[in-house]
């Protein structure tokens, strides 16, 4: 039984036929739509150059050719642990005998005077997406709350659509939490001389009709106000389950949860990462596409240690980046750089004690890889030779 039909969902069920499992399999998931996955939705599908036939896990016919019994628009609503029995919101009872909870996460919500208008929008799903790309209509002012990464590819959508466009953040730069002050200019400085501006230090406190008030006082001219201030983990079911959970649903490294028979993956997993040596939530397309195929080896019963290194990508206008780590202040005391970042192609790393702990190739590719093995080496390295891209990664 699968709960939750996102990516890790759909890659575990796929997993679980791989490895030969030809029991049973449920996939209950609360949307009307095959499991799809989400990052064309602040980029290529929203700017209209992806197809909406582009973002879907599987072609339709895969779940029936495959047995996968999948009840699109049911919404898990409880677990009987004892009894091996999830309800459903229709009423519905299914039982298990392995559960994984894909259940993802949710954008957190703003409340303030004017926020739950029409104009305010959030963007997750397919239909959050479609509603975003109707909004940005040439000339249309757009105010976006939130500079991590769904509020700046929102922005470069935005402005490739000719619409103006404010960014309010309240921590005082770009990406602050997300990488640090140094890579966060470097995006920021892109946005600006795409045309947008930002407001740091400020957050909307306020919707009018054709206007954002900002914590400043100032008063923004909207047509929408987009809200990209981070996600949830859709845990509450687990919660209510008496499993344990905190910032998600705890995992070990095989990510099984506190009860034997159930396993979470994806965005709602907190999960031990013995890579890292601590727990994490990652909330990145990558981490949904192994961790599920991951989960479902452990739900067979196989050894499974998940430890990847964090990875994740975006693109914004010219600029397409992959990285490795989570660069989060406080995290690192320097940050090199392989190339000149004023010519748009370099790595960046953040090193600890001269130890990589997380790396960003900036418009250079294929060398993924060599970067994730530096930070798994954990070994100290010369910054002359890492700065020096004559020296091949591999070499070092
Ligand atoms: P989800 O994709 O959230 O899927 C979970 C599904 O479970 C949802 O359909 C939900 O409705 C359903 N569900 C929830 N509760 C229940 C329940 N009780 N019963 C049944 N079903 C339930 N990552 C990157 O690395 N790079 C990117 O460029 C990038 N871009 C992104 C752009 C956008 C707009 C968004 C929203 C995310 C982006 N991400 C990106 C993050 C990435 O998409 C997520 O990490 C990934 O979707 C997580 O997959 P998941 O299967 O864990 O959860």
């Amino acid at each position: 039984m699968i709960a939750g039909g996102g990516l890790a969902a759909a890659k575990a069920a796929e997993t679980l036929r791989d490895e030969g499992f030809d029991g049973e399999i449920v996939l209950l998931g609360a949307e009307h739509e095959r499991p799809y996955e989400r990052p064309a939705l602040s980029k290529g599908y929203l700017q209209g150059s992806d197809s909406r036939d582009s973002v879907y896990v599987h072609p339709e016919g895969w779940y029936a050719e495959h047995h996968v019994d999948l009840r699109e628009g049911v919404t898990v609503t409880a677990i009987d642990r004892h009894a091996h029995i999830v309800a459903t919101a229709d009423g519905a009872q299914a039982s298990y005998d392995k559960l994984l909870l894909a259940t993802g996460a949710s954008p957190r919500r703003l409340d303030f005077p004017g926020s739950d208008r029409e104009e305010v929008l959030y963007l997750r799903t397919l239909s959050d997406s479609d509603r975003l790309r109707s909004a940005f209509q040439p000339g249309a002012r757009v105010v976006v709350a939130g500079a991590g990464w769904i509020g700046l590819e929102t922005a470069a959508a935005a402005r490739t659509a000719e619409c103006a466009v404010t960014v309010l953040e309240p921590q005082p730069g770009a990406l602050h939490d997300q990488l640090g002050p140094e890579l966060g200019a470097i995006f920021a400085d892109l946005h600006r001389a795409h045309g947008v501006e930002f407001r740091f230090g400020e957050r909307a406190v306020e919707f009018r009709p054709g206007m954002v008030i900002t914590s400043g006082g100032a008063e923004i001219p909207a047509d929408v106000l987009v809200v990209g201030v981070g996600a949830a983990p859709n845990d509450e079911l687990a919660a209510r389950a008496g499993l344990d959970v905190a910032n998600g649903v705890l995992t070990d490294e095989a990510l099984r949860t506190s009860d034997p028979d159930i396993f979470a993956a994806g965005d709602v997993a907190n999960s031990y990462n013995p890579l890292l040596g601590r727990r994490v939530r990652v909330e990145h397309w990558a981490n949904a596409l192994n961790g599920g195929p991951a989960a479902a080896r452990s739900m067979l019963g196989q050894p499974v240690r998940y430890d990847r290194v964090p990875y994740y990508y975006s693109d914004q206008y010219e600029l397409g980046m992959e990285c490795a780590g989570l660069p989060t202040p406080g995290s690192y005391d320097q940050v090199l750089y392989r190339g000149d970042p004023a010519t748009g192609e370099f790595i960046a790393f953040w090193l600890a004690s001269d130890v990589v702990v997380a790396g960003m190739n900036v418009n250079v590719w294929d060398v993924q890889d060599d970067i994730q093995s530096l930070i798994r080496s954990a070994r100290p390295i010369d910054p002359t030779r890492l700065t020096t891209p004559e020296i091949p990664l591999t070499d070092l």
